[in-house]
């Protein structure tokens, strides 16, 4: 059975879309943000605010924040 990277609940891990750093979706460090139906989770409240300003851009690729 092939299990999704990016699952809802379980104690799975999520991948921030402004860093693309591993994130705990019970415990995001920066939160979540909703955006389309889709929940994103955030290491830090920095890049869940740069997601919300423009989340498209980041969703696209055509921005990324270096660590
Ligand atoms: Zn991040």
């Amino acid at each position: 059975m092939r299990i999704p990277f990016l699952s809802r609940g379980g104690g799975m891990m999520a991948t921030d879309p402004v860093c693309n750093m591993e994130v705990d979706t019970k415990k995001p460090n920066g939160g979540t943000f909703e955006h389309k139906g889709e929940t994103y989770y955030f290491c830090g409240p920095g890049c869940n605010r740069a997601f919300e300003k423009e989340p498209e851009a980041y969703l696209s690729g055509e921005k990324k924040m270096e660590m």
